[in-house]
């Protein structure tokens, strides 16, 4: 007699991380390996964030603080938000789990895009909730067809600004017409894990709207730009009444202590935030460049990481990197199978990088 369990979750495909180095080196009996898959920042963490957590070693008896009060009163300040507005998370992702298992139940609809992060789905599905996805257009949400198919039982609509994977971001016009269609009672939620590497100027965040929008929710996270992926943590910002609903359903001690003071350490570190936007910029000016002398075409992005079509079985291209030391993101759980995604490394890291994406292609025969 089998286990039971429900069909939502039987049907689950879990979510295909990034392959670790240590894991390629290991199955390939390979050194000196190289990962651009998961978007993590090409610099390492903040120098400041991890004096924190030296310092705070001496702590780890203790646990943390429930509340998160330090860091949040520091998020509170910065975004001009109050405090009780501020739900933080171990990373972003647990937010986005919080959100659905708080508001949405089974057989309520949550309305995406289709390619999306896919976290949206999966979490939707684990709660027997039905993911709606929207074809994108052009590679950027579409959201007049994505406010069409808003449904009496739609309770939440996701949105990452930027998108992963496209790396394309939502107008303000665009999204302030889409807000106006959407009712009162849809969470909206926008994940700005990218944010920072973003052009103000082409785009919008939640923080603009948290006096006057009762039902958005706004992800951030410390993962991409401050470099602390490791330590999984990230916040929403939400109306406070919405996050007296998710602290209900959060654990108590949710996000450790070293991901707290690191947090903290690291907004103060203006300085490598400065230095990290500089790497992605130049990095991605040279990579654009060379992937066209190689007739290539990539998306443009307003994030760290770039789509690239390849023109053949990206799973393909993929593989034989790996047996180069290279990790780079396969898109065929996406449905893009012709693409691959890579995140902007260190100078020597993209050339790398490019050299042996040159000599894949040529092996691999996938394109021409
Ligand atoms: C990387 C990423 C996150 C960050 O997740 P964490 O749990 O904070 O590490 C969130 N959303 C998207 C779209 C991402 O690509």
């Amino acid at each position: 007699m089998g286990i039971r369990v429900s069909d939502n979750i039987a049907e689950l495909q879990p979510y295909p991380p990034g392959k670790p180095l240590e894991e390629l080196e290991r199955e390939y009996g390979i050194s000196d390996s190289i990962k651009l898959a998961s978007n993590e920042n090409p610099l390492g963490s903040s120098p400041r964030a991890l004096e924190a957590v030296r310092i705070h070693l001496e702590n780890l008896r203790r646990y943390p603080d429930g509340s998160g009060f330090y860091l949040k009163q520091r998020l509170s300040r910065l975004l001009g938000v109050p405090q009780t507005a501020i739900v933080l998370g171990n990373g972003s992702n647990e937010i986005i789990d919080l959100a659905i298992r708080t508001f949405v139940q089974p057989g309520d609809e949550v309305l995406m895009s289709d390619p999306t992060f896919l976290v949206y789905r999966l979490m939707t599905q684990a709660v027997g909730g039905r993911p709606v996805q929207v074809s994108q257009k052009g590679f950027a949400h579409d959201l007049k067809s994505m406010a069409a198919a808003v449904s009496s039982r739609t309770r939440m609509v996701f949105l990452d600004n930027p998108n992963n994977p496209s790396g394309t971001v939502i107008s303000r016009e665009d999204f302030e017409a889409f807000r106006s269609q959407i009712p009162a009672d849809v969470l909206i939620v926008l994940d700005e894990a990218y944010i920072e590497f973003a052009d103000p100027e082409l785009t919008v965040s939640g923080t603009e709207y948290v006096d006057d929008l009762p039902s958005v929710i706004t992800l951030r996270t410390f993962s991409k730009a401050y470099g602390l992926a490791g330590l999984r943590i990230g916040y929403g910002i939400m109306p406070p009444e919405v996050a007296g609903y998710v602290n209900r359903v959060r654990q108590p001690f949710n996000v450790n202590s070293l991901a707290q003071v690191a947090a903290l350490a690291a907004l103060d570190d203006g300085q490598f935030l400065q230095e990290t936007l500089q790497v992605v910029r130049e990095g991605l000016a040279f990579l654009y460049k060379e992937l066209a002398n190689m007739q290539l075409r990539a998306l443009p992005t307003q994030t760290n990481f770039l789509l690239i079509d390849v023109g053949g079985d990206g799973k393909k291209i993929y593989e034989a990197m790996l047996r180069r030391g290279v990790i780079v993101r396969a898109m065929s759980s996406y449905g893009l199978n012709n693409y691959i995604r890579i995140s902007v490394g260190k100078p020597d890291e993209n050339r790398r990088f490019l050299k042996a994406l040159k000599e894949v292609i040529g092996e691999t025969g996938v394109r021409r």
